[in-house]
C-alpha cells in the first residue's frame, strides 16, 4: 500500500524567515517520530536556502517548492527553475495551484511545468479542481479537461513521480465544516482513478497518490481520508500552525494505520 502524504502548502507566509524557521521547527518536532505518514513541507521559496539546513536525515520532511518554471535558466524574470530549487533540498513541486491558475496559468504551462519537473526528479503535485458545482455535474467534465490536458505528454513512466491534488477552489480558505463532503469526495476520488486507469493501465495508475486539499482541519482530516477515498491531504491556512499541522499528520498516521 502507498505511505499516505500530508503537504503543508505555507503559500506566501509567513513574512519573516525568524518566523518561517519557528514554523519550521515546530513542524519538524510534531512530526517526528511518524512513520506511516510522508509529510511534505512546501515554504516561500525564498526561504529554502535557510530553511533546508534544518532538514536533515532520511526519515526527515521533503522539502517542496509552490511553483517551478519549465526551463532551466535564462530570460524568464522572476522565475525559478527545478536545477535552481534542487540545490536546496527541493524534491517536491506543487504546480497549477488554484491560485495561480486564477492569475492566468493556463492547463497547457501547467503541463509542460509537471512534464519538466518530473524530468528534472521532482515529484510533481498537480492541483486540479472546479471552482464551483451545479446540478449538471460541469464539475466533473472541468476536471476530466484539466486532467486531460496534462495526460497528453506524460507517458506511463511519468505516473512513478506524479501526486494529483483535488481542490474544489469553493472549498478553500473556509472553516472545516465548510470542507467537501466526504461522500462527494469519495465519488470525485474515484472518477480521477478511473480516468488515471482508463489512460495508463491499473498498475501505473495505482502508483498516483490522489489527495484531498480544502479547508482541512484537526477535526475533519480523520474523516476526510477515511471517508473520502483519497490518499492523503493538502493543508493550507493549518499548516502554518505546527501543533494542528501535527495533529492533522497524526489523524492521517490513525487512518494509515488502520487500513494495513
Ligand atoms: C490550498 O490552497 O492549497 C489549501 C488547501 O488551503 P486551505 O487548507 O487553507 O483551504
Amino acid at each position: 500500500m502507498k505511505k499516505k502524504l500530508v503537504i503543508a502548502n505555507w503559500k506566501m507566509n509567513p513574512v519573516k524567515l525568524a518566523d518561517a524557521k519557528k514554523v519550521l521547527t515546530g513542524t519538524l518536532k510534531e512530526v517526528a517520530g511518524v512513520k506511516a505518514v510522508q509529510v511534505v513541507v512546501c515554504p516561500p521559496t525564498v526561504f529554502l536556502p535557510e530553511l533546508s539546513k534544518a532538514v536533515k536525515g532520511a526519515g526527515a520532511p521533503r522539502l517542496c517548492v509552490q511553483d517551478l518554471f519549465h526551463e532551466g535558466s535564462g530570460a524568464y524574470t522572476g522565475q525559478t527553475s527545478p536545477q535552481m530549487a534542487k540545490q536546496f533540498k527541493a524534491t517536491w513541486a506543487i504546480l497549477g495551484h488554484s491560485e495561480r491558475r486564477e492569475r492566468g496559468e493556463d492547463n497547457e504551462t501547467v503541463g509542460r511545468k509537471v512534464r519538466y519537473a518530473i524530468a528534472e526528479g521532482y515529484t510533481a503535485v498537480l492541483c486540479i479542481g472546479e471552482r464551483e458545482r451545479n446540478e449538471e455535474g460541469a464539475h466533473y467534465t472541468f476536471v476530466r479537461d484539466e486532467l486531460e490536458a496534462v495526460f497528453a505528454g506524460l507517458k506511463r513512466k511519468d505516473l512513478e513521480k506524479l501526486v494529483i491534488a483535488y481542490e474544489p477552489v469553493w472549498a478553500i480558505g473556509k472553516r472545516a465544516e465548510e470542507a467537501m463532503q466526504t461522500h462527494e469526495l469519495y465519488e470525485m476520488a474515484l472518477f480521477i482513478k478511473k480516468l488515471l486507469i482508463e489512460r495508463y493501465g491499473r498498475k501505473p495508475a495505482e502508483q498516483v497518490s490522489v489527495l484531498y486539499g480544502g479547508s482541512v482541519k484537526p477535526e475533519n482530516a480523520e474523516q476526510i481520508v477515511r471517508e473520502g477515498g483519497v490518499d492523503g491531504l493538502l493543508v493550507g491556512s493549518a499548516s502554518l500552525d505546527p501543533k494542528q499541522y501535527g495533529e492533522i499528520v497524526r489523524a492521517v498516521q490513525t487512518v494509515a494505520q488502520a487500513q494495513v
